[in-house]
C-alpha cells in the first residue's frame, strides 16, 4: 500500500495529525511500539478494576471555538467526544501537613489563595503566574 504519511507513535500528535491527514485524503500508516495506542493520553486497569490514566489530567482549550473544539469539529468527532468543566473554583485539591489549596481556575483568585498562605511571598508569587500566563498568550493559536 503506498503510504503519503507513515507516523511513528500513536500519541496524541500523532493521531491528531494522522487523523487530519487521513480525513483530507491522504494514506496515512501508524506504527506504535508499545502495546497499546495513545501514548501519554492512554487509560490502563490494573487489579481488573482500578483504571489509570498515563498522565493527561485536564485538557484546556476545548469550549466553543477553542483549538481542540476546532479539531473535533473537523474530524467530526465534537458530538461523540465531549468535555465535562472541572471545578473553576478548585480543580486541584491540595492538602498538606500544615495547609490545604484548592486551585482555582482564576488566576488572580490563585494568587490570592496562595499568598494567604505565603504573605512573605505575595510579590513572587504574582510575577510568576503573570509570567505563566504570558507564556500560555504567547502559545495560543
Ligand atoms: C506527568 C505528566 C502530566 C501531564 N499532564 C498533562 C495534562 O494534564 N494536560 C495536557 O494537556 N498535557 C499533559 N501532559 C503532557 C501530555 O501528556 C503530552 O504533551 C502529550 O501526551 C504528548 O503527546 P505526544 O503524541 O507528543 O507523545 P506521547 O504521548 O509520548 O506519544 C508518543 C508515542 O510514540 C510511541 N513511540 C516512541 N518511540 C517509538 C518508535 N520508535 N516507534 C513507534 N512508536 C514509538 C510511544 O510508545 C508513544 O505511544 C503531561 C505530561 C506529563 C509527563
Amino acid at each position: 500500500m503506498k503510504t503519503d504519511y507513515l507516523i511513528l507513535g500513536s500519541g496524541l500528535s500523532g493521531l491528531v495529525f494522522g487523523a487530519l491527514m487521513a480525513k483530507s485524503g491522504k494514506r496515512v500508516q501508524v506504527l506504535e511500539a508499545h502495546e497499546y495506542p495513545g501514548g501519554f493520553g492512554h487509560t490502563f486497569t490494573m487489579a481488573k478494576k482500578y483504571r489509570f490514566n498515563a498522565q493527561l489530567h485536564y485538557v484546556w482549550d476545548c469550549g466553543e471555538g477553542k483549538p481542540v473544539n476546532r479539531v473535533m469539529k473537523r474530524l467530526n468527532l465534537d458530538k461523540d467526544i465531549t468535555f465535562e468543566r472541572y471545578d473553576q473554583n478548585g480543580f486541584d485539591h491540595m492538602r498538606m501537613p500544615n495547609y490545604a489549596l484548592d486551585i482555582p481556575s482564576d488566576s488572580q483568585e490563585l494568587i490570592r489563595r496562595l499568598s494567604d498562605l505565603f504573605p512573605e511571598d505575595a510579590d513572587k508569587i504574582s510575577k510568576f503566574v503573570f509570567e505563566v500566563k504570558k507564556i500560555r498568550e504567547g502559545l495560543k493559536i
